[in-house]
């Protein structure tokens, strides 16, 4: 009997507000200046208070609707006690039996944009808390400095069911989050810059009941969620194998080497002794108040592949690149919309092909010419509006694929319009036969040996003349087209 993997996932997330949780201090997650955004409060002067930041509150809350989370109707701030250089209170303001959210799930696996065999992971409770400073270890020095820019910026933790049973759902899961938090506008949640932190819960088991949990932290890639997760059950799988126990721990991850390793082993749990914190009132959420904030959801990706898959029928892969880089796809829908006079205008029926056009030049070509950038429209020189007019000409066959891809690095650097690249550059694709045919005829004259090759079998030559008349016509000719008619011509 194989070992049964169980995962559960702790994510945390750093809010994206203007102020940070408790005062007014800016939450710039980029300024380099240490010690520059604090202030008495969050540096934990005697005398000061706290004042909670709502729009932090409603962001956890637009985060729990989003993942199918019952709102708590009564929550409340709780004090977190444990000693840290970087917590300067020497307490963390953190939620402890009423947090914000519980109860919640979000599908995963499958196939995304029909929602057929998807898997239910579940959220236990999602809650808000506050960030600590950090720790900055100058090298070679033998003293730490500490800078508190990140203390009291607000941040949202996110536990889940132990439901998860490979490294491939963790990533996935963690993956499907960080796109709704970017659609809600939560957080950036850039693993590499921190504000976004999984850890992993892993046990395995063949029985009924639980193995020993190891704890896995410090992971800032989803590539490494998922390598860590499947190191750490195979680890497990040996250690079991070989007749040891396995032991309840922190362990890390180690970049170069792939592996996870030992940090400390579990002390008896952490006495935090929680209690209300007293200088922050309970809160209260009516039902309008939550309606107040479900009235600002925007799309999610979910229904974005669902709406995707409906509207415009494009290919699942094409639809999860669209979801994942979201100011592509509105970037697409753009380009859509200026067919749609054109569409009803000319009677035209397979407006799905149009639609695959465009997302097939918007993955793959532009993407070459991003070469690996994010999609910034604000940055990007082709109008949608010249865009849709360039796709139209490879649709309605007035330039060759071949042209096409030099009209859109022309558009791509200089912003022109197409047909007045296509005109200027004489590249519209040759539509007369007898113009084509007189070439074709040229290079048949001009090329003896070629024929006779052909003649005896060699297929080469045939895609050797054709060359040549491509050449000749600067690609502007139907590659299709012209070996229809050398094989006529030569038949
Ligand atoms: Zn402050």
């Amino acid at each position: 009997m194989a070992y049964k993997p169980t995962i559960g996932l702790e994510i945390h997330v750093e809010l994206k507000t203007n102020s940070k949780m408790f005062c007014g201090c800016k939450n710039d997650p980029d300024e380099k200046r240490p010690n520059y955004n604090i202030c008495p409060v969050c540096t934990a002067q005697p005398g000061t208070l706290p004042v909670a930041n709502e729009e932090a509150i409603k962001k956890v809350i637009k985060t729990g609707l989003a993942l199918n989370c019952k709102i708590a109707e009564d929550s409340k701030f709780d004090r977190k006690n444990y000693f840290y250089p970087d917590l300067p209170k020497g307490y963390q303001i953190s939620q402890y039996d009423q947090p914000l959210c519980e109860g919640g799930h979000l599908n995963i696996g499958g196939s995304p944009s029909t929602g057929s065999g998807r898997r239910k992971i579940r959220i236990t409770r999602i809650h808000l808390e506050e960030d600590t400073g950090s720790l900055v270890h100058p090298e070679g020095a033998d003293y730490s400095l500490v800078n508190l820019n990140r203390a009291g910026v607000p941040l949202m933790e996110l536990v889940t069911e132990p439901d998860i049973t490979s490294g491939r759902e963790a990533r996935e899961f963690a993956e499907e989050l960080q796109r709704i938090f970017r659609y809600l506008g939560v957080s950036d949640a850039d693993m590499e810059k921190g504000q976004m932190r999984v850890e992993l819960n892993i046990s395995i088991s063949k029985g009924k009941t639980f193995g020993t949990k190891v704890e896995i932290k410090n992971l800032n890639s989803f590539k490494v969620v998922e390598k860590a997760a499947d190191f750490e059950i195979k680890r497990q799988e040996e250690v079991l194998e070989s007749g040891e126990k396995v032991v309840q721990e922190t362990r890390g991850w180690h970049d170069k080497k792939e592996i996870t390793f030992s940090q400390r082993e579990k002390e008896e749990a952490h006495d935090y002794r929680y209690f209300p914190e007293p200088d922050l009132p309970p809160m209260h959420f009516d039902k309008d108040y939550v309606r107040g904030v479900q009235s600002t959801m925007p799309e999610l990706p979910q229904e974005k592949r669902e709406r995707f898959k409906k509207e415009f029928k494009i290919d699942e892969s094409s639809i999860e690149f669209f979801v994942t880089n979201k100011e592509l796809s509105e970037y697409y829908e753009k380009v859509i919309s200026e067919f749609k006079e054109w569409l009803s205008v000319d009677k035209i029926k397979d407006s799905d092909k149009l639609y695959k056009l465009v997302a097939n030049y918007l993955i793959s070509d532009v993407q070459g010419l991003l070469g690996g950038k994010i999609f910034v429209e604000s940055e990007f020189k082709i109008t949608a509006e010249n865009f849709a007019e360039f796709v139209k000409m490879i649709y309605k066959d007035e330039i060759s694929s071949k042209v096409a891809k030099m009209v859109v690095l022309e558009m791509f650097n200089t912003g022109g319009d197409p047909s007045d690249i296509v005109d200027q550059n004489n590249w519209r694709q040759m539509s007369d036969d007898d113009g084509l045919e007189k070439i074709i005829k040229d290079i048949i004259d001009k090329n003896p040996k070629a024929v006779g090759d052909y003649k005896a079998g060699k297929q080469n030559s045939l895609q050797f003349m054709a060359g040549q008349v491509m050449k000749e016509t600067r690609g502007t000719a139907k590659p299709e087209k012209v070996l229809e008619i050398l094989k006529k011509l030569l038949s």
